[in-house]
């Protein structure tokens, strides 16, 4: 296994990535404020032009013009987020995830308390 302390690889950045805004979207309010969504906004449409993962950023920014964000509420954008990620999931041939257990993965942890 490659050193924690090594600058990251795509993988790692990958991971890193997606723990941050999947936890970030499963603590976003069920009912934001119009400056809680402006800068949900802002943070999303920004990765496809800093995510320094050039063909990952570019694939991001396709993806955003077909699938709008949606920041209206907590489930509504951990929806969103994961369909995205299903869609790269696809792209690189991993397996789809089961987005009814978005919560589960990334706030609640399961229910056997395996996770406490
Ligand atoms: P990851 O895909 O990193 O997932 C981490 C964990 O998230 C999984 O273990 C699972 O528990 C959970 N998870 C999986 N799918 C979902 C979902 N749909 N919703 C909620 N939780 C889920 N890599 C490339 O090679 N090419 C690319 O073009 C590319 N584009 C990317 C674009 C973005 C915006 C990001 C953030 C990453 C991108 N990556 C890309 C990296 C890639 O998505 C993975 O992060 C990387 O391959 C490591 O994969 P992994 O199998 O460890 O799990």
């Amino acid at each position: 296994k490659r050193p924690d302390d090594c600058p990251p690889d795509v993988e790692q950045l990958g991971r890193a990535t997606w723990t941050f805004l999947h936890t970030t979207a499963a603590y976003y309010p069920e009912r934001p404020t119009p400056v809680q969504r402006s800068n949900m906004l802002s943070l999303l449409r920004s990765l496809p032009i800093l995510y320094p993962c050039s063909w990952c950023a570019s694939h991001l920014e396709e993806n955003i013009k077909d699938h709008p964000p949606d920041v209206s509420g907590r489930l509504a954008l951990s929806r969103w987020l994961c369909e995205r990620h299903n869609d790269v999931n696809e792209r690189l041939g991993k397996p789809r995830f089961d987005c009814a257990k978005t919560d589960e993965r990334w706030k609640d942890g399961p229910a056997d308390g395996s996770c406490d």
